[in-house]
């Protein structure tokens, strides 16, 4: 379920997957400015555990990104030996791998394979 997430090409899956994480993580977000920083969401209380803030945090996230930069931006790595989840923070938003290693060692692989002509 949580794997749809990460598939741009289904947005109504991304939407439910997302709405089921909020759902288990059960966020009550509330506006805090504690330490003078700008008004910021906290999506549970600092009383909650650890997991808890980790799983409202990431569900909250999650939210943000699918809503305000649209799921375009959720998206798995297209080297078909990594499919790592990633989230696209690049400027023109047209990533395509999990991490600049996997673009250079797809990039490395699509040269080796122009160069296996036969030999004389
Ligand atoms: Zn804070
Ligand atoms: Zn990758």
């Amino acid at each position: 379920m949580q794997a749809r997430v990460f598939d741009p090409q289904d947005s109504a899956g991304q939407c439910s997957a997302v709405n089921a994480l909020l759902v288990e993580a059960t966020i009550r977000p509330r506006v805090t400015t504690h330490d003078s920083l700008q008004p910021h969401l906290h999506f549970l209380p600092d009383s909650a555990d650890a997991l808890s803030r980790v799983k409202a945090v990431t569900a909250g996230g999650l939210a943000f990104v699918l809503c305000w930069e649209g799921g375009s931006r959720l998206g798995r790595c297209t080297r078909s030996a990594c499919s790592r989840a990633y989230v696209d923070t690049s400027r023109n938003g047209r990533r395509r791998y999990c991490t600049a290693r996997c673009g250079n060692t797809e990039a490395v692989m699509r040269h080796r394979s122009r160069q296996s002509y036969p030999k004389p």
